[in-house]
């Protein structure tokens, strides 16, 4: 901790309250983001630890973490310092040179029961930065206007600086737990690559082995200064890259034919352009439609309600599919090309021609299916597929029934004056699934209230965090651990 940071800490909260003359002292309740109350948790007023955790937030944002290469070593002994700080044992668990996780964990009891223990998960590694684009330094950990920029200041050191925050929390608090909570820091989420948490679970399942888990991939939609619903992710699509091959005879190009790779490869990427996927519903996705068409326009929920119909349900799914790109992709497969490569000279005519398909599986679609209708779409005996290494692994949904579901909905729908709590199958992957696969109920909640304009800015160019929204991140955190890990 140095001076100059606390000064910047404090500085953005007292700007962020409007009244940077007033003693930092009698700022009793975090700044409030609009349309959220604030009354002290039950484990305690999380305002002065929220803001010691905005300056934790600053210092991951400054710890590059960019992935590839990662690095997220420096990031893992940061946050082990803070938790040793607070007396609790923190682990630093290699899983590659250079590469490491961070568990550590409040104990209920002595021989506690792994199935019932609460994971905090959240990832070290960033996405790169494109910084010409940027309007700050990306890894400045700017304070401005109310927000904290940074690569992660949302996705997903936002989420790591609160967990941590919720967690020390609870531990300051001294109360008597029903279940074990442990604190988890991931690396390589963003690659899933040998670094990543399917690595660490082989190695090291047994220092966080939990029977529910609370992650990234939910959203609390902040529209008109207000929490419009609160989507808790229970689901996730799943990633898999298909290349798409083009043969033909390679030649001189002053003499065309017609059988060139290149001509052949962007006809068959126009008609898989052109390829909308069958329409499958999963319970979670018409959970998270029937809630939705509630708070939605008149218009447009109507549709929603009608996307099951016999009659008009395929002219519904029509509407609602071309009303929102998020809402196409969740009900159907996706195919979206990304990378084409062919070619050495201008006047060579290539042999070959290559496609990058990045597709996005419902669960319980495969791949396989999906690349049969494509072969007829095609219908070209030149084109050929091939699926990618590395492929998502489709995961069983966590469940709408559990406890911890209800007490994380009990907790938001009160937070958030009633705002309707959604049940949500992201369409991004992220760490959830491989816990899913592991019986674990994982749940996706980034607890910030966010405009859509901020989270496009996720991945993106100048991605910020309000700090008030951290603040209430923090709060909301808190609430859902003394709901579901406190002894009543
Ligand atoms: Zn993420």
């Amino acid at each position: 901790m140095n001076w100059n940071r606390i000064i910047r800490v404090l500085a953005g909260a007292a700007a962020l309250t409007g009244a940077a003359s007033m003693p930092v002292a009698a700022q009793v309740a975090p700044p409030a983001a609009p349309g959220i109350p604030s009354n002290p948790s039950p484990i305690g007023d999380t305002s002065a630890i929220a803001r010691e955790a905005q300056g934790w937030l600053a210092d991951l944002v400054r710890i590059n973490t960019t992935n590839p290469p990662g690095n997220e070593q420096i990031a893992a002994m940061y946050i082990a310092g803070i938790l040793n700080k607070e007396g609790i044992k923190a682990e630093i668990l290699e899983v590659t040179p250079g590469r490491s996780a961070v568990v550590a964990r409040l104990r209920s009891a002595v021989m506690a029961d792994p199935s019932k223990a609460l994971l905090l998960v959240a990832h070290v590694d960033v996405v790169g930065v494109d910084k010409s684009k940027w309007t700050v330094d990306p890894f400045g950990a700017v304070m401005k206007d109310g927000y904290l920029y940074g690569r992660g200041a949302i996705d997903d050191k936002g989420m790591l600086a609160a967990n941590l925050a919720a967690f020390i929390a609870l531990k300051r608090a001294n109360m008597r737990l029903n279940r074990d909570v442990i604190f988890l820091a991931t690396a390589d989420e963003e690659q899933g690559g040998d670094a990543s948490i399917k690595i660490l679970i082989a190695k090291h399942w047994d220092k966080f082995a939990a029977g529910f888990a609370l992650n990234e991939g939910g959203e609390v939609l902040l529209k008109n200064g207000k929490v419009q619903y609160v989507a808790v992710q229970a689901s996730e699509k799943v990633p898999v890259n298909v290349a798409v091959i083009a043969r033909g005879t390679s030649g001189h190009a002053s003499r065309p034919t017609k059988d060139n790779a290149v001509v052949h490869l962007a006809s068959a990427i126009v008609k898989i352009g052109g390829y909308s996927a069958p329409v499958h519903f999963t319970t979670i996705v018409r959970r998270y439609f029937e809630q939705l068409a509630a708070i939605e326009d008149d218009e447009i929920g109507k549709w929603m309600r009608s996307l099951d119909a016999s009659d008009r349900g395929e002219h519904a799914q029509k509407v609602v599919s071309d009303a929102n790109p998020l809402w196409n992709s969740m009900m159907r497969d996706t195919i979206a090309p990304t990378m084409l490569s062919a070619g050495v000279r201008a006047n060579v005519i290539p042999g070959e021609a290559r496609a990058i398909l990045n597709i996005r599986l419902l669960p319980g679609d495969t791949i396989n299916m999906l690349l049969a209708d494509l072969t007829k779409v095609v219908n070209d005996p030149q084109i050929r597929f091939e699926i990618q290494p590395d492929a998502g692994l489709a995961a069983p949904p966590s469940s709408l029934e559990s406890d911890f579901y209800a007490a994380i909905t009990r907790v938001a729908e009160r937070e958030f004056s009633n705002a309707p709590v959604l049940p949500f199958q992201s369409t991004g992957a992220t760490d959830s699934a491989q816990l899913r696969l592991h019986n674990v109920q994982a749940y996706g909640l980034l607890p910030f209230p966010l405009t859509d304009e901020d989270f496009r800015r996720m991945h993106g160019d100048d991605e910020r965090i309000p700090l008030a929204s951290f603040n209430k991140g923090v709060d909301l955190l808190a609430r859902v651990l003394a709901e579901f890990a406190v002894a009543r």
